[in-house]
């Protein structure tokens, strides 16, 4: 009796320090992400910087790639679909410079991870994704964390989300081949877009286009490699 008391007290401690171990893990790891793969690349901005380390990127990815969650790649989420490079996420966020405030929209949902990270930062995110059943993950995903400010649709991104328009900023995370024009007439003025442009299998670069009246200045920047932007067939 007593020894299975003390054995059932043992297994409790166990797993409670397994516990405690793992999420702690995923802290340190995460921590670690932030250091070698975002600050030591020159992103040093306060916002990004903390919303990169808030968000639990371990749980926006599917179990079986849970422990390659802080690695410095893309994952995939099925579907033939991936969750971008860690730094690609920050990189895009602190060139969109995302203020607490804002209404922004992202293209492409994906995982939820990157509405996430700007849902940290702005008031509101609004999000579409083409593939209904990654926007359904995503949407269950976000609200178990409490993510309350993200509002996903499933859809063809291509059209933008006119009734919440206009936005503060735009990023779009799969490649399309130019710019959709719903998307800029979607900008605020002032506002500003980052999209992958560039062939399906070629060399892609990450453009930023930034509104002034009816006026767009584009300008590129480095080359990506992402998934490409499909057209929805229904
Ligand atoms: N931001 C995502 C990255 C997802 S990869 C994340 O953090 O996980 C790009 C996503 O864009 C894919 O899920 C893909 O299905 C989606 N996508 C491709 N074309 C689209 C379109 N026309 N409209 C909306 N989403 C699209």
């Amino acid at each position: 009796m007593k020894f299975s008391h003390s054995l059932a007290a043992f297994t409790v401690l166990w797993i409670g320090s397994i516990q405690l171990f793992g999420s702690e893990g995923f802290s340190n790891k995460r921590n670690a992400m932030i250091e070698e793969q975002i600050v030591a690349r020159g992103i040093s901005e306060g916002r990004t910087v903390d919303a990169m380390r808030s968000v639990k990127r371990h749980l926006f990815v599917p179990k079986v790639q849970t422990r390659h969650a802080y690695e410095d790649r893309p994952l995939t989420i099925g579907y033939g679909q991936t969750i971008s490079q860690p730094y690609i996420v920050a990189y895009m966020t602190d060139l969109l410079k995302p203020k607490p405030g804002q209404t922004v929209l992202e293209i492409g949902t994906g995982s939820g991870y990157q509405a996430a990270v700007m849902a940290e930062i702005v008031s509101e995110v609004y999000t579409v994704e083409v593939i209904p059943e990654l926007a359904k993950t995503a949407t269950e995903r976000l609200k178990e964390q409490g993510y309350e400010n993200v509002h996903v649709k499933s859809g063809d991104g291509y059209f933008g989300w006119a009734e919440h328009a206009p936005f503060d900023s735009i990023n779009v995370t799969a490649a399309a081949t130019s710019i959709p024009p719903p998307l800029k007439e979607q900008l605020r003025e002032g506002g500003k877009m980052i999209i992958p442009i560039g062939p399906r299998l070629g060399v892609q670069h990450l453009v930023m286009i930034t509104r002034k009246g009816d006026n767009f200045k584009t300008s590129r920047l480095i080359p990506v490699r992402f998934v490409p932007f499909t057209r929805s067939k229904q």
